[in-house]
């Protein structure tokens, strides 16, 4: 049979996770965490399931876990999402994207998409029969041109997606790129899909502004996060989306048909756990000794780095080491070196090479100084 998606292979992470096995590589590729979930949050699993949580939850996601949600968007970003009509849990976020992007896209729509741009967007847009409309970062900090996006807006742009703290490239947008964007779109019936599935991983001084933080983003957005960045557990699989009580009705229609609903006893166990605000209060600086120890173990070599902004990835240049296209580099890294990263050019749709790579810093520090080590003899 022909092939819907005739120009996607398997994805950069499970080619660069599979390298890294194959080769004993330290794997600073793909992104989880090398470290465990905490202990109480692993009882409180296995709690819910002896107690017999073992059947579908609802459809929407359990009710505990929504209204911890709504408590915990009200605390971070001042806004309580109504959690019967405004908040869905989902199969990690990458369902919650799927239903988002599936609910608004029809055959012709066009989707603006900042690049480099993590990769589930562009095939399930394209699936729905839409066309992504690429605009680039702009270098060398990867800013959003606003007036670019403008430029390339059209009678048929559906929706606008976002990604901030950004991945890969670590940038964090600010209130202006948000109240720009709210500008762009004010009178169009555009929408926008903000994926924050790095929101309590920010550095610095800097602060995540969410989308629920603008008035008039909020009204037109999906915004979405992950349960498995910000409590270690991306095995699980756990996500959420939050948006206005039509887009919710509209996302709910998807998810109903793409899993009906999420993993019970994950969810009850997530709702008790955020309880712990302590724990995404305290992530920031959990991740951001991590950056720090990585960032100083790369002065010891001839790859160059700025400091991360925010996710648990750090960009690094190595056009000092080798002219290599950015995909070999990476193959003779993970084989030669014996250090696993991702190059950058995967998250170009024309696969542009600008000598970048990106390395996961969620690891112990044992991991981070032994690939360290590594680095600083090239
Ligand atoms: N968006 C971005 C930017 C991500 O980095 C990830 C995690 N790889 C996801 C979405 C998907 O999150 P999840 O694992 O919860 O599906
Ligand atoms: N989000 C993770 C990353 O960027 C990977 C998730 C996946 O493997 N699909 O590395």
């Amino acid at each position: 049979p022909s092939s819907k998606l005739p120009d996607f292979g398997a994805s950069i992470f499970s080619v660069m996770s599979g390298l890294a096995n194959e080769y004993k590589a330290i794997n600073l590729s793909q992104g989880f965490p090398d470290f465990n979930c905490p202990e109480s949050l692993m009882q409180l699993v296995t709690k819910y399931m002896h107690a017999g949580f073992n059947q579908y939850a609802p459809m929407a996601g359990m009710p505990q876990l929504r209204e911890k949600i709504s408590l915990k968007t009200e605390r971070m970003y001042g806004y309580r999402p109504n959690p019967d009509t405004e908040v869905t849990v989902t199969t990690g976020a990458t369902e919650a994207l799927n239903a988002a992007i599936t609910a608004m896209v029809k055959p012709g729509d066009e989707v603006v998409i900042l690049e480099p741009s993590y990769d589930s967007y562009v095939p399930v847009i394209r699936l729905c029969g839409g066309s992504p409309i690429y605009v680039p970062l702009a270098l060398p900090d990867f800013h959003v041109d606003w007036g670019l996006v403008k430029r390339r807006l059209s009678s048929r742009t559906r929706l606008i997606i976002i990604n901030t703290p950004h991945n890969p490239t670590g940038a964090v947008m600010t209130k202006e790129d948000m109240d720009r964007l709210a500008n762009l779109i004010d009178g169009t019936d555009i929408m926008v899909v903000s994926d924050e599935v790095y929101e309590h991983m920010v550095f610095d001084d800097k602060q995540h502004y969410s989308a629920l933080q603008q008035p008039l983003l909020r009204e037109r957005s999906f915004v979405i996060s992950s349960f498995g960045k910000t409590y270690h557990t991306t095995g699980w699989k756990v996500g959420y989306a939050v948006a206005p009580p039509p887009l919710t009705n509209e996302l709910r229609k998807m998810h109903q048909y793409i899993t009906f609903c999420t993993a019970t006893p994950f969810q009850l166990a997530l709702a008790d756990f955020m309880e712990e605000e302590a724990h995404y209060l305290n992530l920031p600086n959990f991740y951001q000794a991590k950056r720090d120890l990585f960032y100083d173990l790369l002065r010891n070599s001839r790859f160059e780095a700025s400091p991360s902004s925010g996710t648990y990835f750090q960009l690094v240049k190595y056009d000092k080491v080798s002219d290599a296209y950015d995909l070999d580099f990476a193959r003779h890294l993970t084989k030669e070196v014996g250090v696993a990263a991702i190059p950058v050019s995967a998250f170009y749709h024309d696969k542009t090479d600008h000598k970048y790579l990106r390395f996961c810093f969620a690891k112990s520090e044992d991991t981070l100084r032994a690939a360290g080590e590594k680095l600083a003899v090239l």
